[in-house]
């Protein structure tokens, strides 16, 4: 990189990208190339720093002579000479990475003054108080970031010589004793502060070089997984003064609403201040009116600064196509921009205004769908305690993070992981959290803390995450040796429910019932309908129930991909008469429990088909083992018993027989199937009698009957011949015929590998990616606890499988079922049902391989379609 410049003034280093100019620059440099008021500048670009820490902290040949060529530019540019005696210029030194890095980097304002410098100030502005408290603010800035004195040494000095007074009510001669103060703090510390003009850029350069270094910064790059040898740009900017009299100010604006994604201007500024707003020292005041905020607005104490500052707020994001955060100073009623840069935003702002953006004709459809991430979405889908559910509040903390969230109590974040790969959510309830934390406040559905505030490590965590967060609940008190919290008279136990709502702060016990959110208006709707079209991959729910089914299709679901059908078995009514099939000796008695399933199972169908009209429901038939069905507590063996009018010996004698060492690979899916044919034959009948009653109602049923776990052609042969059976009997008994279909799971590897046999017969094949994971890796997810932690740490496997989707190995087994299939029949329906279904990963691969449709959980549903329409796009996931 020898010939490329070390430094190029903003003129002239329009093109280059923002990898070289840093986040900071590529604005600065644009804005400068539109022409906006933007004070004159030079870039050091990430070369130079690059360099600086190559060479070992020293500066590159040829950067001197280049500074100094620059500066003469920006003299030039000015009107003004760096070091001068009558009109100073003065500079800023700031910092710019490639990836944004907020607060990580120092910053150096007003470097070229001394004591003679802040006198030729004090003349030519005619403000001496202005020239001081800028000197005054000057050393302490020097001081801390540059020469490493603490900035409490500082405030101690100065509060000793101001004695109670306010600073803003010092007179000069009061500043120049403060001044004093601050050097003697300086020369006590050991440094020697650098009068030289020219001496003070290079220290400050070196500073603001280093700080990227810094320990802080490290540790954000670390965190945010930010590669380390980006480096940083630095700039050297001529200052402007909003300090200066009362027509001053400084400020920042976001072009749109932030939280929402609204249109209009929202941000603070301070008037006769320079540097940051936010800063701690004063309270902004709001640059327009809003509801929650009081105070002079700048619209409306200086309207054509503000006037300015909307048109070109307009320019910005029409030259970027993107909502911008604008930092401005208003010096003497003239308005100069000093950043701009992509705003943070939430994820709903940032549909709304992809939204926005495309009906401005600012950009297409593709990028608005491109522009966001599908993962992002799950946060604005988080449900919300409906308005009217019943809810005891226990607790209220701080309402730092909104949706409402409900899940088991664990204390440990290491727990979460365990929960989450049962499927089941977690509230994770902590004294506070750390970084150590943040796997599990991953997994888990919600955080409470007990202490902290709206910036505390989990608030912040949590917003980040867009998690659902309740800090600062001084209500609770959290007795970690006895796993359990205290709220008012509640004992909350580890694995009890709770719930808590990060919006409003309140904790609840147990479960509360919520609101699906709404994906069917305004901005979320447009995106989703442009990403369906985008799309070729469908989108379909798992849903057991019909509120479930009914839940998914209001999300955009565009069928059921997957019900699972013994959840129907476990109503109270059907368990009885389960159970009492599973004991029975005789033919006679075991038909008579399944003919009690029959109907209840036949209402549970009829509720999912009709919520359903019109759309695919794939059922599967029974999957796991009969002895999930039987108590196997000793308590609940002599209940269950009585119940039953059995004695508990022949109870105990089943279930010893029924006893698997594995039951993973054990007695269950078609096995069932096939040695108790009647439970298969009672579930079709159900179905199908469900399916005749609604069609003869006008309701348009599509069954499809999916069997589970088959990894031998002859397996599906006999059940399909059972089921089509049954189909041709209820048929005939009602006089009406609809449509369906019967096809299989593809879970086995097996089953992936005669792939080409079993679609002779097969009407679909649906990959069942969760147990399919487990056998291509052998693992069991209820043995991997044991060691799947260490296989983490040790970056064996840094993800568990079961969470993101395994492209590598499991992927591979998927092509080559879908592959196999397809050549014994190219129109093989093809489907994916498991939580992978809305992995963007997973479905940007079940794309590539001509997948139909993926099957996730109704929550998900639009992360699924929003990522299918990326996969279509052809975009990288996330
Ligand atoms: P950060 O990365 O923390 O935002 P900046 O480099 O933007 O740091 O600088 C901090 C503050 O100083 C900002 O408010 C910025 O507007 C202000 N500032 C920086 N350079 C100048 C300058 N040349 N004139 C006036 N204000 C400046
Ligand atoms: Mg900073
Ligand atoms: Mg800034």
């Amino acid at each position: 990189m020898s010939d490329s410049p070390w430094v190029l003034p903003f003129s002239a280093a329009g093109g280059l990208p923002a990898e070289r100019l840093g986040l900071k620059g590529l604005g600065l440099v644009t804005m400068a190339s539109l022409e906006l008021p933007v004070p004159p500048g030079l870039v050091l670009t990430t070369d130079t720093c690059a360099a600086f820490f190559a060479g070992g902290e020293v500066w590159p040949a040829g950067l001197q002579e280049q500074l100094e060529q620059g500066i003469q530019d920006l003299e030039a540019r000015a009107g003004k000479r760096f070091g001068d005696l009558k009109d100073p210029l003065l500079v800023s030194v700031r910092s710019g990475a490639v990836v944004s890095m907020p607060g990580m980097m120092d910053t150096v304002l007003d470097i070229g003054l001394n004591h003679q410098a802040t006198e030729a100030l004090a003349r030519r502005t005619g403000d001496p108080r202005f020239a001081w408290d800028s000197y005054r603010r000057f050393v302490q800035l020097f001081g801390d970031v540059v020469l490493g004195v603490h900035y409490t040494r500082f405030a101690r000095a100065q509060a000793q010589v101001l004695q109670g007074r306010d600073i803003a009510d010092v007179d000069v001669d009061g500043l120049r004793e403060v001044v004093a103060a601050l050097e003697a703090v300086v020369a006590d510390h050991g440094a020697a502060f650098p009068h030289d003009p020219r001496e003070q850029l290079r220290f400050a350069i070196d500073a603001v070089f280093r700080s990227y270094n810094s320990h802080r910064a490290r540790y954000y790059r670390k965190t945010h997984g930010i590669p380390e040898d980006a480096g940083t740009a630095v700039y050297v900017q001529a200052m402007v003064f909003g300090n200066l009299g009362d027509q001053s100010c400084t400020g920042a604006v976001t072009t749109r609403n932030p939280n929402t994604g609204h249109r209009g201007l929202m941000g603070e500024w301070l008037p006769r201040t320079q540097g940051e707003v936010g800063s701690g020292h004063a309270d902004p005041l709001p640059v327009t009116a809003s509801m929650e905020r009081e105070g002079a607005t700048l619209e409306a104490a200086h309207p054509e600064v503000f006037a300015q500052l909307t048109d070109t707020c307009k320019r910005l994001e029409a030259h970027f196509c993107d909502m911008q955060r604008v930092e401005f100073t208003v010096e003497q009623g003239k308005l100069w921009l000093l950043q701009t840069s992509p705003a943070e935003r939430t994820a709903l702002a940032s549909v709304q205004v992809v939204v926005d953006l495309v009906e401005e004709g600012v950009i297409d459809q593709r990028s608005a769908l491109l522009r966001v991430d599908p993962r992002k979405l799950e946060y604005v889908l988080r449900p919300v305690i409906a308005p009217d559910a019943k809810r005891k509040v226990i607790a209220r903390g701080l309402d730092a993070s909104p949706g409402a969230a409900s899940g088991r109590v664990v204390f440990e974040a290491s727990e979460c992981r365990e929960h989450h790969e049962r499927d089941e959510p977690t509230i994770l309830v902590r004294l506070d959290t750390s970084p150590e934390d943040i796997q599990g406040m991953t997994l888990a559905a919600g955080i409470l803390t007990a202490r902290g505030g709206q910036t505390s490590h989990a608030a912040v965590v949590a917003r980040g995450m867009g998690k659902p967060a309740v800090v600062g609940c001084t209500d609770i008190q959290v007795d970690y040796a006895r796993q359990l919290f205290y709220a008012g008279d509640s004992v909350i136990r580890k694995g009890d429910w709770v719930t808590i709502d990060g919006g409003t702060g309140e904790v609840m016990e147990g479960r509360v019932n919520m609101l699906a959110p709404q994906t069917d208006v305004g901005a979320m709707a447009k995106l989703l309908a442009w990403a369906d079209s985008a799309a070729r991959l469908k989108v379909r729910a798992n849903a057991d129930t019909g509120a479930d089914a009914a839940r998914a299709r209001t999300l955009g679901a565009r069928g059921v991909g997957l019900c699972r059908t013994e959840h129907m078995f476990f109503q109270p009514d059907a368990l009885r008469a389960m159970r009492r099939m599973i004991l029975a000796d005789d033919p006679r008695s075991r038909r008579r429990a399944l003919n009690d399933i029959l109907p209840i199972q036949r209402d549970m169908f009829r509720e999912l088909f009709r919520n359903m009209d019109g759309l695919p429901v794939t059922v599967r038939l029974l999957d796991p083992p009969l002895h999930e069905f039987l108590p196997e507590r000793e308590a609940d063996i002599a209940d269950v018993a009585t119940d039953l009018g059995v004695r508990p010996e022949s109870l105990r004698a089943r279930l010893a027989q029924l006893h698997e060492t594995n039951p993973m690979l054990g007695h269950r899916g078609v096995r069932i199937g096939v040695t108790s044919p009647e439970v298969y034959k009672t579930q079709a009948r159900a179905l199908f009698e469900a399916a005749c009653e609604l069609t003869r109602e006008g309701v348009i049923v599509r069954p499809e009957v999916m069997v589970p776990l088959v990894g031998i052609a002859k397996e599906l042969d006999r059940i399909q011949a059972l089921v089509h059976d049954v189909a041709e009997q209820v048929f005939a008994e009602y006089g009406t015929e609809p449509e369906y279909a019967v096809g299989t799971m593809i879970e086995l590897p097996r089953a992936a590998l005669i792939a080409g046999q079993l679609a002779k017969q097969a009407d679909f094949f649906s990959f069942g990616t969760n147990d399919l994971t487990q056998m291509v890796f052998g693992f069991s997810r209820d043995d991997m606890g044991k060691y799947f932690a260490d296989y983490q740490r040790e970056g064996i496997l840094p993800t568990s499988p079961l969470a993101a989707f395994d492209v590598e190995g499991v992927g591979e087994m998927v092509r080559i079922g879908v592959e196999r299939g397809r050549e014994t029949n190219p129109r093989l329906p093809v489907g994916v049902c498991g939580e992978h279904g809305a992995d963007p990963e997973g479905v940007a691969f079940f794309h590539s391989v001509g997948v139909d449709y993926v099957s996730c959980s109704p929550y998900r549903v639009p992360v699924a379609r929003l990522a299918a329409a990326h996969a279509a796009l052809g975009a990288g996931p996330g």
